[in-house]
């Protein structure tokens, strides 16, 4: 069995959708199949945003949700023949007067509570996989719709909910093994908590959704198509020579996605990697081409790099002061302090002198970081045993990442070598003992320089 997932881009309108089944035609005289697919387009912001702005009681909600409704009801009109329309124009008319429904809702409530928000967002994936599941059916190609809803459990985190892996695979087993349909079309990013209602599994979370099937039910590949030809070396949009890797590991790919390439979502390489399956990016338009691979070996490259990532905006925050050296828990507080305002702290230094605990964060919390932190420490700050929290906006991270890089010498000498040569001032740098990424903190001025030198 194979599990194939189709992001928004794929799922944009009639003429991708026939490319879409045309993949799946000619996937389906290899093996049974089951078939993830995202919102068409951009529907989700599309969505989101027309949630946001009822709930702010603009009325500018009524048009974004005509154009959506629009857009379904036209590729509806354009993939199925006119005879066999009305029902399915019919079901998608009444999907869009549900979402309406909910937005005239928080138009009156004048909110959006985060479950609701859950509740109006599964309308992009359930309106996508129902209409390709009505193009199949007018194609005579068997399958069987399923609601991911019924499959996949998770906790009320609504927004980025947490998958509960054990009644998760219980109910995708015992469905599966009760199915003898060769193509299962099923929407992605879409599950449920105990008592029913509606979560989401994280922006970009069809890819997740497809991974847990695919770990589930053991699945000889995870194929991800979307609109690029696999993940590359660096951000092609920052770096001109950037070229397609057409193997990488698990966990390099968790790494470069982590880091910048938004080709996968993250929290997908988990499931399957723990049961050893590969994932395949596939481009939707071109797929003759060769993709990218990622598996649990990554292939010996000369140097050990497999790729350079960026990440834009983030803000410096530095912990300073002599009262922290060698006084243990500091650092506790100041991650406790962090975390509990769910701030993610996405880069760590301190150096052995302990006079200073040095974190990267996104640049939107940095204000709020040094809100939080300052009131934890406030009785340390005024006896000046350390100082209130330093922030730097405006730095970037450039990181070289490779599983090979490990115990191979001077490999961020000549990193460092060529960010000096160049003029590019390094205000931190971190690396792990995996050896696996090497990341600097440079100026967001001197990113794009600093990626391509
Ligand atoms: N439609 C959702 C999003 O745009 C999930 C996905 O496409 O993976 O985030």
């Amino acid at each position: 069995m194979q599990v194939l997932k189709f992001g928004g881009s794929s799922m944009a309108g009639a003429k991708k959708i026939e490319q879409v089944v045309s993949i799946l035609r000619s996937e389906l005289e290899k093996d049974k199949l089951v078939v993830v697919v995202s919102a068409m387009g951009k529907t989700t912001d599309a969505l989101l945003n027309a949630g946001e702005l009822a709930a702010k009681c603009d009325e500018h909600y009524k048009e974004l949700l005509s154009n959506s409704e629009k857009e379904h009801l036209e590729t509806v009109k354009s993939l199925i023949p006119v005879s066999q329309q009305s029902s399915v124009l019919s079901k998608v008319k009444t999907l869009c007067n549900d979402i309406e429904d909910i937005c005239n809702g928080a138009f009156l409530l004048g909110e959006l509570s985060l479950r609701t928000k859950d509740r109006l967002l599964s309308y992009g994936e359930i309106l996508s996989s129902c209409i390709l599941s009505s193009y199949l059916k007018s194609l005579n190609i068997g399958h069987e719709w399923k609601d991911s809803r019924e499959l996949i459990r998770t906790n009320t985190h609504y927004n980025l909910a947490a998958v509960d892996f054990d009644v998760t695979n219980k109910q995708i087993t015992e469905y599966f093994n009760s199915q003898s349909s060769l193509l299962i079309v099923l929407p992605g990013f879409i599950a449920s908590d105990e008592s029913n209602n509606t979560t989401t599994l994280g922006r970009g979370g069809s890819d997740y959704t497809a991974s847990i099937i695919a770990a589930a039910l053991g699945a000889t590949v995870l194929q991800i198509w979307t609109d690029v030809s696999g993940i590359m070396t660096a951000d092609p949009r920052i770096v001109n020579n950037a070229r397609i890797i057409n193997r990488v590991s698990y966990q390099e790919a968790m790494e470069l996605s982590h880091f910048g390439a938004k080709v996968i979502y993250p929290p997908t390489i988990q499931p399957v990697m723990k049961k050893n399956i590969p994932v395949h990016i596939k481009n939707t338009f071109s797929p003759e081409h060769e993709g990218s691979r990622i598996e649990s070996e990554s292939p010996h490259i000369k140097n050990g790099i497999c790729g350079i990532s960026g990440i834009p905006k983030i803000a410096l925050l530095s912990l300073e002061g002599s009262g922290m050296l060698g006084v243990p828990g500091f650092s506790k507080r100041l991650f406790e302090a962090l975390a509990k305002e769910n701030i993610n702290v996405i880069l760590i230094t301190q150096s052995s002198s302990e006079h200073s605990i040095c974190v990267g964060v996104d640049e939107s919390m940095a204000d709020k970081a040094k809100r939080v932190v300052d009131i934890s420490f406030d009785t340390e700050i005024a006896s000046g045993l350390v100082n209130s929290l330093i922030v730097e906006k405006q730095q970037a991270i450039v990181a070289l990442i490779g599983d090979n890089m490990k115990s191979h010498p001077g490999i961020s000498g000549k990193m460092f070598n060529a960010l000096g040569r160049n003029g590019i001032n390094v205000r931190a740098i971190a690396q792990g003992a995996s050896e696996r990424n090497i990341s600097a903190v440079v100026a967001s001025g001197d990113m794009k320089k600093a990626m391509n030198v």
